[in-house]
Formats: structure tokens, C-alpha cells, sequence
């Protein structure tokens, strides 16, 4: 396999294995089995790049599951409104990577400053030009990009945070693991002109939301 691609075995193993688990959106299965998972975690767990797992990142953080990447970024989709998006808890990179296939322009903000540096070095070695990287607290999220199509959330608040939703455009969604009482779920949150308005989707479970940067 050369370096910077994804065998079409694997492409394959990633297609049908998302389609049984229920992902849908052509373009999110056309992107995520094409994307080299394998280039954003470290080299010792290379093998395990392809497996429907959750894995270390460093820093006590990790990258979610393939099938967790894929329904986040299905609940994301709404075909005629994919401008700004905004993510929270830019990790490895991999989201990343992924929503500026599918989005105009990506926003992208961690906390942590070694994590940060490395991925945006990273992203910028693989030539994605439509990522502004921010080192930064996520609760603020990024005034000056705002107003945002979508938000998403890749660490889990307590709440949800108002100041995001502030920055989402009139009918903007996000999508975040809320912790309620220990137990998170998955949830999409729509602005529309009547209010905001949540829904449940599923169990999850991300790192939490940290206040501050390091
Ligand atoms: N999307 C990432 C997931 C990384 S895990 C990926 O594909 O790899 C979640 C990330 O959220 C961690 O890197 C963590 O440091 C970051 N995070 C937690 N609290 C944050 C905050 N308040 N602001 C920004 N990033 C935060």
C-alpha cells in the first residue's frame, strides 16, 4: 500500500462495514472510506487504523471510532447549507479532515498546544488549504468566522453551550455528546425561527470538555 493512500480492500472493509451499522449519506461513506485513517494515529497502532475502534491520540485523548465519525458527520448534513463549520476539539485531526471534504470552510479549535501545533503541521503537510486552525478554550468558540452552518462538538459538555449556539447562523444545527448525570448521548440541536430544538440520538462516549488551554 503506498503511504498516503487506503487500499481498496480497505475502502471495501470501511464501506460495508458502515452501511450495516446504518450510515447512509453517499457522500459521507464516499469520503470516509477513502480518507487514510492510518496517517493521523501513531505509527505503532498503524495496524489498527482500519478497525471499528476508538484510539489513543496522546495526551490522554483519543480518536473516535470510524462509525462514530461517520453518524456525526451524517447529522451534519443538510446538502444545501454545507458553508462554515465549526469543530470543537480538533484532536488528531481526522474529523477535520474529513468535514473540509465536505464543507466550504472549516474552524477548528484545541486546547491542548502540543496537539494542536502537531495537527495543524499535519493537515498543512496534506495540503488542506480551507482549515483554520485556533488554539484556544472550544466554550468560546470563534467570533470571528461566525456565523457558522453547523457546529460540532468532539469532547462532552455538560451543557450546551450557549455561546455556541449564539455563533450558529439562523437555521444552523449541531451536533454534541452531552454528559447528563455520567451518561452521555449524542445529540443534533437545530436553530430554527421558532427557538432551538434538540434531539437525542444515541449513547456515546467522548473525553470530556475541558475549561482552559494548556
Ligand atoms: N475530533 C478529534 C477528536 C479528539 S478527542 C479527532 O478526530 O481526533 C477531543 C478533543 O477535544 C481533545 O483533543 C481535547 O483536548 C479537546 N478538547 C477538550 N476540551 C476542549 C475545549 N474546551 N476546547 C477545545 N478543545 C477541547
Amino acid at each position: 500500500m503506498s503511504k498516503d493512500i487506503i487500499s481498496s480492500d480497505q475502502q471495501n472493509l470501511i464501506l460495508s462495514r458502515l452501511k450495516s451499522q446504518g450510515i447512509t449519506d453517499t457522500s459521507v461513506l464516499d469520503i470516509m472510506s477513502t480518507m487514510p485513517r492510518h496517517l493521523f494515529i501513531e505509527p505503532a497502532l498503524k495496524n489498527r487504523a482500519y478497525d471499528d475502534d476508538a484510539l489513543p491520540i496522546g495526551f490522554s485523548q483519543t480518536i473516535s471510532s470510524p462509525y462514530i465519525v461517520a453518524k456525526m458527520t451524517q447529522l451534519l448534513m443538510e446538502e444545501d447549507n454545507m458553508g462554515k463549520v465549526l469543530e470543537i476539539g480538533t484532536g488528531c485531526g481526522y474529523q477535520s479532515a474529513i468535514l473540509a471534504k465536505l464543507f466550504t470552510h472549516v474552524t477548528t479549535i484545541e486546547r491542548i498546544k502540543p496537539l494542536q501545533q502537531k495537527t495543524e503541521n499535519l493537515l498543512k503537510k496534506l495540503e488542506y488549504k480551507n482549515i483554520k486552525f485556533v488554539y484556544g478554550d472550544g466554550f468560546d468558540g470563534y467570533y470571528a468566522n461566525a456565523p457558522y452552518d453547523a457546529i460540532i462538538m468532539t469532547a462532552s459538555p455538560s451543557d450546551i453551550p450557549e455561546k455556541l449556539v449564539s455563533q450558529l447562523t439562523s437555521n444552523g444545527r449541531m451536533v454534541l455528546p452531552l454528559n447528563m448525570n455520567g451518561k452521555q448521548k449524542l445529540f443534533r440541536v437545530k436553530n430554527t425561527k421558532n427557538g432551538v430544538f434538540k434531539k437525542e440520538v444515541d449513547d456515546v462516549l467522548f473525553v470530556p470538555m475541558l475549561e482552559g488551554v494548556i
